[in-house]
Parts: C-alpha cells; sequence; structure tokens
C-alpha cells in the first residue's frame, strides 16, 4: 500500500530533512490530529501509530515532544496517556504545565462568573449546545446543535449578551470548529510554540494542527520548520494530509527516519 504521505514526494522529503536537525521539537494539536474528533469529549484517544510514535520520540534526548490543545489542561490530560517527558498545553498555550498561568483579579472573576450564566442560559435554550469551563475563560460548543441556522444564532445570541455584560471589552472571543470561546486571557498556540522553542532551543519545529486556531502555530513557523494541516479549510500550512491516520503515518515515518539517521542518543 502506497502511504498517503509517499503519494506526496514534497512531504516525504520535508519529513526526511525535518527527522535530521539536531534537536527537534515536536508540536501536535490532539482533537482532529492525534485523536478522531468525537461528539463526546472524554471518548478521543490518540490513534495507536501516533501514541506509540510519541513514546519513542519523547524518549529520545534530540527530541521534544508537546502536545498543544484547545481543551483545558485537565481536559487534556484526561483523555491522554503519554510519558511524562512529554509536554501538555492546554487552553491554547494559556496552560503550560510548570508555568503558573496569570490570575484574575476579583472583577473578572466576577465578570467571568456572569458570562458562564449567560452560555449556560443559551446552552438551555439551545437544545444540544454545552458549555465548557475553563481556568480563564468558558467556551460554547455548537457540535451537537440541530442545524447550521441554530449554531448561527445561538453564536449571535451568545456574541450579544456577552457584550452587553462587558462594555469595557476585557473579554476576547475565538471561533474554533464548532466552538465559540471567550477568555479574559487570551493565548494562542503561536505564542505557546516560540515559549517551547526557546525554551529547548530547539533547532526546527514539526507542527501538525487540523482547526482554525492551529493557524496561529503556523504563522510563527519560518525556514527550516515544517506545518502539516490536517483536514479541509484554508491554512498557511506547507503541506496537507486528510485526517489522523494519515498523522499516524507521518509521525512513524519520523520515527524511522530519525532512528536510521542517528541512533538514539
Ligand atoms: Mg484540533
Amino acid at each position: 500500500m502506497r502511504l498517503a504521505i509517499e503519494s506526496s514526494e514534497g512531504l516525504s522529503i520535508a519529513v526526511s530533512r525535518i527527522s535530521r536537525v539536531p534537536f527537534l521539537l515536536v508540536a501536535l494539536d490532539f482533537d482532529g490530529t492525534l485523536a478522531p474528533i468525537s461528539d463526546d469529549p472524554w471518548s478521543p484517544r490518540a490513534l495507536p501509530g501516533s501514541q506509540l510514535a510519541i513514546e519513542v520520540l519523547s524518549h529520545r534526548t534530540d527530541t521534544e515532544v508537546a502536545v498543544i490543545s484547545g481543551r483545558a489542561l485537565a481536559a487534556l490530560d484526561r483523555v491522554v496517556d503519554f510519558p511524562e517527558r512529554v509536554r501538555l498545553v492546554g487552553s491554547h498555550g494559556g496552560e503550560l504545565q510548570g508555568i503558573e498561568p496569570a490570575r484574575l483579579d476579583s472583577a473578572e472573576e466576577e465578570l467571568l462568573e456572569e458570562i458562564r450564566g449567560v452560555l449556560k442560559a443559551i446552552a438551555t435554550e439551545f437544545s444540544g449546545a454545552e458549555v465548557e469551563i475553563k481556568p480563564a475563560g468558558t467556551a460554547l460548543h455548537t457540535r451537537m446543535l440541530r442545524s447550521p441556522e441554530a449554531t448561527e444564532a445561538a453564536r449571535k445570541s451568545a456574541l450579544a449578551r456577552v457584550g452587553e455584560l462587558d462594555p469595557q471589552q476585557r473579554v476576547t472571543h475565538r471561533y474554533g470548529k464548532e466552538i465559540l470561546e471567550f477568555t479574559l486571557r487570551p493565548a494562542d498556540k503561536g505564542g505557546a510554540i516560540q515559549i517551547l522553542r526557546a525554551r529547548s532551543r530547539a533547532d526546527s519545529v514539526l507542527f501538525i494542527g487540523d482547526d482554525v486556531t492551529d493557524e496561529d502555530g503556523f504563522a510563527v513557523l519560518t525556514e527550516g520548520d515544517l506545518g502539516v494541516k490536517v483536514g479541509s479549510g484554508e491554512t498557511s500550512a506547507e503541506f496537507r494530509i486528510e485526517d489522523p491516520s494519515e498523522v499516524e503515518e507521518l509521525l512513524s515515518a519520523l520515527v524511522r527516519e530519525r532512528s536510521a539517521f542517528t541512533r538514539n542518543p
């Protein structure tokens, strides 16, 4: 069988090239990238090939593996089972393991509570909508809504009502796939990658992601890095693959090439 990444000559060359850098940072999104998307937020698991590749890569001293998710860190931790050396990053970079997140003051806490109240009211109005609580924000999930029109109406209502609560615009919002998020401590995956890159002194970064919020990650990649978008949608990533099973193939190829290039140091 021809592997998907072999059908793209450019991508297999790029994987070979990046497997040869002295120190590599492998940054991976979770939902829709390592794990297929599911309606149940607690059922996704990394596909076995990706799980194994991450385990092998994380034991190398010339490679750092990070999983950067939009999920709250605690919610990410619940669905993954990686070696301790794999760095988990939640809330799009707002929560880095081992770094104290910026605290909210009491006025911000109060505003956040009000916003959560409004979103919970919307979730009862629009059947299927769900509210996710994050440390410095909250999100409205619309995956289970019955129609695109209902999704649009729920989003509009959320934006309008949060806007009323927050005339000073202390809260920022952002869209992902079937999610509208509000936060008082905006962070993005680009910032997270830059922090991890600086800390690990990586020579190159491989970043793979599927969602619009992963575009912030692709945006900070420079020459020598490799960005791979999973699935459809506009992207600034250099390459595109279809789905999480192709992520398995790509990561397995990276493991093979990196082991062939140098013995596990
Ligand atoms: Mg994703």
